[in-house]
């Protein structure tokens, strides 16, 4: 057993952090007391004396692979990003694909997230080894991760009506042949996961699998039925990005003669193993039916901002009672993989949308979706989020001594408003002190630059005529998507009416 003794736990419903000793049996919480609480002769003491514990935060929404190309892309929309899927994809090997979440793991827990939902793509389709290098990486680390293959069985370019025939007759041809995904039979992606399922050697409590469809548009109706039917056979999550920009809501409508979540219920993919990204381009309607069927949003303010998407109603969807856990999404969206910022910005972005303040989100409110909320997208409600008996011992210490907490006046406001990551000084994972005094216990970061710009310029090298064809085809996805998201629509998401 362990005991942390002398540091101060925080309440960010209670807006406290008061002197507690939290004792822990294996990797789970067993019992919080006042200092000096009582534990079985030889259990292993920690000293917190001048650190905040707070219960890890649990990232709701991110992408593994595309770590490597952080930061790709300026003035890019989501559709942007979409056509520059070749840019910043390439020819990854097993270890690359290793690399590439290692990094991404390595920063989340270096800033106080111990647990994530990884949407990580593998072109064309997942294979048995990529998705073991990915839940390696996470084991290597210490994280914690639900881990889920995205996978789709048409193309962006097909899934807005009109854009095909919007490609010069000079591309197609090179389209044609870039465009493998189409040929790619759906049912082997299956059978690789339900492998992976059946086969499965990492702890699950740890590390477990799920399904993530892309995108509803990038999907075919009998895709989206026989994912929601895996999910269920397998009692996995399923994630996908929803409404996500007003490109895809106006031509959800133009597919479906409904909206894209309409659609989706009325396929009966909808349920409370579903966690829709996003959701920004979202009526009542559609919110309801997402209550309804006891699903979940991940809400990602720094990617919703970053691409231009537009401000999510979070107060909208908890009016109307579902439950949202908050997302960095990924480093090619969002730049870092920071969950004090993303809270920062969850609680920034639902204060420009009206002067009526009771209807901002308020510090402790973000806390508990960067908590407990993700948690609960993650299918670990009740197991992590809190520091409380019953849950596992996931916990970051906060050195109380760092700037962003001197004067300590108000523990909430600070650890949502104030903290950047720079007071996270050790984290711990399943009662392992995976990264103490800022160094990684099993991992040697110095290594992790040189080893990744060696993979981005042999992948860069080999990616040239991709690279080519997607640059010349932006200009018709950002003429032809720019038209679709200046159509009337009845949400409205852009703020601030500098649309030019
Ligand atoms: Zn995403």
């Amino acid at each position: 057993m362990l005991v942390i003794r002398g540091g101060r736990v925080f309440d960010a419903v209670a807006r406290t952090a008061e002197p507690r000793d939290v004792l822990i049996d294996g990797d789970t919480i067993a019992e919080l007391g006042p200092p000096g609480l009582a534990a079985p002769e030889g259990t292993q003491a920690i000293d917190a004396e001048g650190r905040i514990l707070m219960p890890g935060l649990v990232n709701a929404h991110t992408h593994g692979h595309s770590n490597l190309h952080r930061s790709s892309g300026d003035r890019w929309t989501l559709e942007h990003l979409l056509n520059a899927g070749p840019l910043i994809r390439g020819d990854l090997s097993i270890e690359d694909r290793y690399l590439n979440t290692l990094i991404g793991a390595v920063e989340m827990v270096s800033k106080g997230c111990t647990a994530c939902y990884d949407l990580f793509y593998e072109f064309p389709m997942p294979s048995a080894q990529g998705i073991s290098a990915v839940a390696r990486a996470y084991a290597d680390v210490g994280m914690r991760a639900v881990i889920a293959p995205m996978m789709t069985d048409s193309t962006f370019y097909a899934s807005v009506p009109g854009l095909l025939d919007a490609i010069p007759d000079e591309l197609r041809g090179p389209w044609e042949a870039a465009s493998k995904v189409r040929s790619i039979p759906w049912e082997a992606c299956f059978d690789v996961i339900e492998t992976a399922m059946r086969e499965w050697n990492f702890d699950r409590d740890q590390i477990r699998l799920a399904v993530a469809p892309t995108i509803p548009l990038h999907c075919s109706d009998e895709y989206l039925q026989r994912t929601a039917a895996f999910a269920r056979d397998w009692g996995c999550g399923f994630h996908t990005h929803l409404a996500e920009s007003k490109v895809q809501a106006v031509a959800g409508v133009a597919r479906y003669g409904r909206s894209l979540t309409a659609h989706l219920d009325a396929l009966g993919v909808l349920g409370p193993n579903f966690t829709a990204a996003h959701c920004i381009w979202v009526d009542d309607d559609d919110l309801a039916r997402l209550a309804d069927n006891g699903c979940f949003v991940a809400h990602n303010p720094g990617s919703n901002m970053r691409l231009g998407t537009g401000l999510a109603a979070v107060r909208r969807m908890l009016d109307k009672g579902v439950a949202v856990g908050i997302g960095t999404d990924g480093r090619t969206c969002s730049d870092n993989q920071n969950m004090f910022e993303a809270m920062r910005l969850a609680a920034f972005t639902s204060r420009v949308q009206g002067p009526d303040f009771s209807r901002w989100l308020s510090a402790d409110e973000v806390f508990e979706m960067a908590s407990r909320g993700s948690a609960r997208t993650l299918g670990l409600d009740g197991k992590i989020g809190a520091i409380a008996p019953g849950h596992k011992a996931d916990i970051v210490f906060l050195d109380a001594r760092n700037t962003n907490y001197v004067p300590l006046n108000d523990a909430t406001n600070q650890i949502v408003f104030a903290e950047d990551a720079t007071g996270v000084e050790s984290v711990m994972i399943g009662g392992r002190l995976v990264f103490e005094n800022r160094r990684f216990a099993n991992i040697d970061t110095d290594s992790l630059g040189a080893r990744a710009e060696a993979v981005v310029e042999r992948v860069g090298r080999g990616n040239e005529a991709a690279k080519e064809l997607a640059l010349k085809l932006e200009a018709v996805v950002a003429s032809f998507c720019g038209g679709l998201a200046k159509q009337p629509f009845h949400v409205h998401r852009y703020a601030g009416g500098d649309e030019g």
